[in-house]
């Protein structure tokens, strides 16, 4: 079968699903001309280096954890955000780098993960039939801000820079140190037995690393990192990613530069003389595409197959097992490693019927992908009061099952894909929109401190628990 070249834009010859229509189209030229000439967010040697570790999480030799907001939203871009948000995801990792004796592969679900797609274009407010809320980068919160506005995407631009400069600057301040597990914020975890058991860690790991040190080995090791080196963004490493849905947008931050050989991940190396031109979207590390983006001759799988970036795909219940084949045939026709991860999001109640044959069938087509778990999205219900929620419990079940069913299909689940925060509200709690967990939150509780404006996340104390269940199932 002949297939008809790549462009960055070529995706504008097929359907594109969860499309956005602006109004002013001559606006949206105008800010889309202004972003192409803007710096790149992420380098190609940047990315380069993701591959080559989620090759590690292919052939399990790293686990990934990515995780963050459902989306991230303009007002929520402040210092005590970003680093509670850091803060979890250091602290969930080192739980499982204690655990599991891995190293950890952390790519957060952050600095441009505005957009969202949504069930329906319109939704009802009161009486009135309003265009649905689909992210900052489109339109407004607010009922009477929803009409897509194009300079959305040049503020997403920057709040995205803004997010990433913090990051990188907490992560080369010794913020990630071993040292001061303190700062990421454990003060407001209300059970004793869960500060405990991390405490506990930590103290090991402290312990550990003085024994190494005095020893004689790892004298300029300050953070837990394993395998030394300095990460991407500094001490340890952390990559960013968000649902690649706005073409348009990708399109824009999709330069061309000769492809990166420090740490290529795979055999098509190029001669040290002449490295071929590749096409990186340089807006994060790491883009997937959304369950419902995913059909074989649309728009996302069409843009998503020319890019150089390691990727991830949901894949829902809806999915064939043929289909999943196809699909990698597509965007990774040359089967390379550490370029394509598989994000499964069943339901506690539907992995059964479908997990285990989609292993088998990407086992037999001999292609390479990372197999995460994530346990959240087909884990969604309305609570009593009307609060979209999730149950703690479905999403251990999921969790759980998720690896029951790759040891028996010989596999293995090479990471997790969770909404979380370390958000607190003003009054210095946790959030609460998840239900269950150590802490026990109910149904009635919801409503306390419920801040998302999307899906619902684990709080900082359910996170917590959800690293220890997986850290002790892998322990060595
Ligand atoms: C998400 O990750 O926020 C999301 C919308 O997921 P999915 O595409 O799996 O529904
Ligand atoms: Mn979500």
């Amino acid at each position: 079968m002949s297939v008809d070249p790549w462009t960055p834009s070529s995706w504008k010859n097929k359907p594109a699903a969860q499309d956005v229509v602006y109004p002013d189209r001559e606006k949206l030229d105008k800010v889309l001309a202004k972003i192409q000439t803007l710096p790149p967010l992420v380098t190609p040697s940047e990315i380069e280096r993701l591959r080559h570790k989620l090759g590690q999480v292919q052939r399990n030799e790293a686990f990934l954890l990515h995780a963050g907001d459902c989306a991230e939203s303009f007002d929520a871009c402040t210092h005590e955000n970003l680093s509670n948000k850091i803060g979890l995801i250091l602290s969930f990792s080192l739980i499982l780098i204690w655990g599991a004796r891995m190293p950890v592969v952390r790519i957060g679900r952050i600095a441009g993960q505005y957009a969202k797609p949504r069930s329906s274009p319109t939704e009802k407010i009161g009486d009135r039939e309003v265009l649905s809320f689909r992210g900052d980068n489109v339109n407004g919160l607010d009922p009477n801000d929803r009409t897509p506005d194009p300079e959305r995407l040049l503020s997403a631009y920057f709040h995205s820079t803004t997010t990433l400069n913090y990051v990188r600057a907490l992560l080369t301040s010794g913020f990630a140190s071993l040292h001061h597990p303190r700062d990421w914020s454990l003060s407001h975890v209300r059970s004793p037995a869960l500060r405990e058991e991390f405490e506990k860690m930590t103290e090991g790991l402290s312990d550990a690393l003085d024994f190494t040190r005095t020893i004689g080995f790892g004298a300029h090791q300050t953070s837990y990192e394993q395998g030394g080196g300095r990460g991407v963004l500094g001490e340890v490493d952390f990559f960013t990613s968000h649902e690649g849905l706005m073409l348009d947008f990708e399109e824009a931050m999709t330069r061309k530069f000769p492809i990166s050989s420090s740490l290529q991940s795979t055999s098509q190396a190029a001669s040290p003389e002449r490295p071929p031109n590749v096409y990186y979207n340089t807006s994060a590390h790491f883009l997937w595409i959304g369950d419902r983006t995913r059909q074989l001759t649309g728009a996302h799988v069409e843009y998503f197959r020319g890019i150089r970036n390691p990727i991830g795909i949901k894949v829902g219940p809806s999915m064939a097992a043929d289909e999943i084949v196809r699909l990698l045939d597509i965007v990774n026709p040359d089967r390379e490693e550490g370029k394509v991860t598989l994000i499964t999001r069943y339901g506690a109640g539907k992995i059964e019927t479908h997990l285990a044959g989609h292993i088998l069938a990407v086992q037999k087509s001999g292609h390479p992908v990372a197999w995460i778990c994530d346990p959240m999205h087909g884990n969604t219900l309305t609570s009593s009061s009307g609060l979209k929620t999730r149950h703690f419990g479905t999403i251990i079940s999921e969790l759980t099952s998720c690896i029951r069913i790759h040891a028996e299909c010989g596999s293995r689940m090479n990471g997790v894909s969770l909404e979380f925060t370390g958000e607190l509200s003003e009054d210095g709690f946790s959030v609460t929109e998840c239900v269950g967990g150590s802490m026990e939150l109910s149904e009635e509780q919801l409503g306390l401190r419920y801040q998302s404006f999307c899906d619902p996340r684990l709080n900082f104390e359910q996170s917590l628990d959800v690293a220890f269940l997986i850290s002790n199932s892998y322990k060595k």
